[in-house]
């Protein structure tokens, strides 16, 4: 997309916006897919809490893509968007057993990451062939919020408990019919993850029955320039060739999955917000925006950086700047930013803001979400209105009656 054309979408249907590049995706898509095509059956499960937009998940589904989902709703969500309750795998953490059973009436795969719950379904549902979600206590990723397979993680199955849950297996008689982890957000070094990988495939050989190994995601994208991504080219020749070697010493070809969310959406996207006010202080320029973190609250929850561009004035000269939004408390966008001169009413364009930012947003300071715009084949589709005060009100319950109006007091004079 050029600048022309993002500058069109806000002049079509305002700012903020976010915009998703649909050709991007599926670019994405490609080539993890490529990266591991000596594997005869590769799955990729989109991971929705990426970015859940029903026009999105229809993408995917175009694409080939099977999903990964976290909640009953996204479960729901995607059987909307038209997929195979099969394509479907459910990785919930935490989740009561009333609600892993409605997904399960659905006919999604279950996932299930401890023994209590493993224990209670087994036992009511030995017939419903369930995957289970191993922590390897492998340590990867960069932030320790999106870190998930190390020792004091929630997340998982430890691999100390492999007797125990053989133990479940055997009494209930349960089917499992997958194996998975999913081990944080940045695979940083392809040895680290090929080792937990080793992991999986140890645990692997004590099921007779399986039909995949789901790897989990943790692909790393570049969020500015000199950034390490992860090297997918690589590590699907390792880890193809792993696999393949293991399904001959298992005895049967398995599926191989991953579940990508940030890998297939994050470059996809930008979010566009309009310059309100530009301010000098004795120490820097603000650039503020009509937005904050209600819209994008990654740089403000996870540190994290996204490239910040004036697609208004691009060749103007660079100055530093903090972009800064128009919520009560502190919401920085970027500090000490070299951005081509920044006028009131320019359009600033956030990049990576395909994963984790609009599913992420809110409604703080009673402000409305943003509209959200597919572009497809040259095109602008709208796949999401802007909110209007009527979507602020939905919902709240007002109760002015039960407040008596307060006595008059006597004034003293
Ligand atoms: C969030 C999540 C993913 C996607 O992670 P990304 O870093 O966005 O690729 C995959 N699997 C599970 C179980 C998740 O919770």
């Amino acid at each position: 997309m050029t600048n022309s054309d993002l500058l069109n979408v806000v002049k079509q249907h305002g700012a903020p916006v976010y915009v998703y590049d649909a050709d991007k995706i599926a670019f994405q898509y490609n080539r993890l897919t490529n990266a591991f095509k000596s594997v005869s059956h590769l799955r990729l499960n989109y991971a929705v809490k990426a970015l859940s937009n029903i026009s999105v998940l229809r993408l995917m589904n175009s694409l080939g893509s099977g999903l990964d989902t976290v909640s009953i709703q996204e479960v729901k969500l995607g059987l909307l968007a038209g997929f195979k309750p099969e394509s479907i795998i459910y990785t919930p953490n935490g989740v009561s057993l009333e609600e892993i059973e409605e997904a399960a009436a659905l006919g999604v795969q279950i996932n299930i990451d401890n023994l209590s719950i493993l224990e209670q379904f087994g036992s009511k549902h030995p017939d419903i062939p369930v995957c289970i979600r191993i922590n390897p206590h492998v340590m990867a990723g960069g932030n320790s919020n999106i870190s998930v397979g190390h020792i004091d993680s929630k997340f998982g199955i430890s691999i100390h408990q492999i007797p125990h849950l053989l133990r479940i297996v055997d009494l209930t008689k349960m089917n499992i019919n997958g194996i998975h982890m999913h081990t944080g957000s940045d695979i940083l070094d392809i040895d680290v993850f090929l080792y937990a990988s080793e992991i999986l495939f140890e645990t692997a050989k004590n099921f007779k029955d399986l039909e995949f190994i789901d790897f989990g995601s943790g692909f790393k994208v570049p969020y500015k320039a000199g950034d390490i991504e992860t090297n997918v080219e690589e590590l699907g020749k390792k880890l193809s060739k792993r696999f393949n070697q293991f399904c001959k010493e298992y005895g049967k070809e398995l599926t191989l999955a991953f579940e990508p969310g940030k890998f297939l959406v994050s470059e996809a996207g930008q979010f566009l917000a309009k310059v309100n006010v530009v301010k000098q202080t004795t120490s820097t320029v603000f650039a503020s925006v009509d937005s904050g973190f209600n819209h994008l609250i990654r740089p403000m929850l996870y540190g994290s950086t996204h490239e910040i561009v004036n697609i208004s004035n691009p060749k103007g000269r660079e100055r530093y700047y903090s972009v800064v939004g128009y919520i009560c408390e502190t919401d920085t966008f970027g500090s000490n930013r070299r951005i081509n001169e920044i006028s009131e009413g320019d359009i600033l364009a956030f990049k990576n803001a395909g994963a984790y930012c609009f599913t992420m947003s809110s409604n703080y300071n009673s402000r409305y979400r943003p509209a959200e715009v597919l572009w497809h084949e040259g095109k602008a589709h709208l796949i999401r209105e802007r909110e209007t005060f009527d979507d602020i009100l939905r919902n709240q319950v007002d109760v002015k009656d039960i407040f008596k109006p307060k006595k008059e007091t006597a004034v003293a004079k």
